[in-house]
């Protein structure tokens, strides 16, 4: 009996996950059908990934708190990445408790890039966690940041690699200036034959970091290129070039956020249509 009431309770929850799932259009996997529907359910339940936008400049109607810079919270059944930590650490702090974020989950923190919208919150963050996540950092940065954070676990990154089961960085990506360079990595979620990259301000070039990823997963489909795309002083027809190029390098649904500027966004979702996603500050995504 007792077990009878845990499995409908069990049955209650994922059929509630699921009605929530389809209200935030989630991706569905496509199980193999070697289970019964109730266990692929539970399959898809267990290797679920939801990604929380904790720092936006692109606001909200919702309780979080706006501001320039970027932060997302990616979440496993197991541990949890955050992708950079915004411009201001006590507005993430307060977001990250409005959205009852468990750092204890906390096992990898990537920083795209070392400029201030997306490190001011790793200070603290690494405090709150006593300083026990790994701290993922493109090589050109890790000087400048073992300086400041002597305690973090840094680990230096300058080509693709895993970071955790379904998680990898593009490795670091370079855009020369006649004078200078700039650097920067992504993060690369696997599931299933698809892929979703979420970007930091992709100074590197969004088009080149999505060549990038494919170059990698050749063979995988680019279901979702989410986060800043900066292209706030690029013409309009210069936005147009980036969205097709995008379109014929297969990407299927388009998130600019961030620092990608209101009109390029705005052209983007004419572009896309119904494959544009809004990516605004405590926005959720569940693949
Ligand atoms: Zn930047
Ligand atoms: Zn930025």
């Amino acid at each position: 009996m007792y077990e009878d009431f845990l499995i409908s309770l069990l049955e209650t929850n994922i059929r509630k996950t699921m009605k929530r799932r389809q209200f935030t259009k989630t991706l569905a996997l496509g199980t193999a059908g070697i289970l019964s529907p109730f266990n692929r359910l539970i399959a898809q339940q267990a290797d679920a990934i939801k990604i929380t936008i904790l720092y936006n400049n692109i606001e909200c109607s919702c309780n979080l708190e706006s501001s320039w810079g970027f932060s997302a919270w990616i979440e496993g059944k197991e541990i949890a990445t955050l992708f950079d930590t915004g411009g201001d650490q006590d507005i993430l702090w307060r977001n990250m408790q409005k959205k009852n974020i468990n750092l204890d989950k906390l096992s990898n923190i990537v920083i795209s890039h070392n400029h201030w919208d997306h490190t001011n919150g790793l200070g603290l963050i690494l405090e709150k966690t006593g300083y026990k996540p790994h701290v993922f950092v493109i090589k050109k940065d890790i000087e400048k940041l073992k300086k400041e954070y002597p305690r973090a676990k840094i680990k230096s990154v300058l080509k693709p690699k895993p970071i955790a089961d379904n998680l990898w960085t593009t490795g670091q990506l370079t855009k020369y200036f006649p004078t200078d360079e700039i650097n920067e990595q992504s993060i690369i979620i696997l599931k299933s034959n698809k892929v979703y990259l979420l970007t930091g301000c992709s100074h590197p070039g969004i088009v080149e970091t999505v060549e990038t990823v494919k170059s990698i997963f050749p063979e995988k489909t680019i279901e979702l290129v989410a986060g800043g795309f900066h292209l706030m002083r690029k013409p309009k027809n210069g936005v147009k070039e980036i969205s097709d190029a995008l379109k014929g390098l297969g990407v299927i649904n388009l998130a600019p956020s961030h620092c990608t500027g209101e009109k390029a966004t705005e052209i983007f979702r004419n572009e896309w249509g119904s494959n544009f996603r809004s990516l605004e500050l405590g926005a959720e995504i569940e693949i």
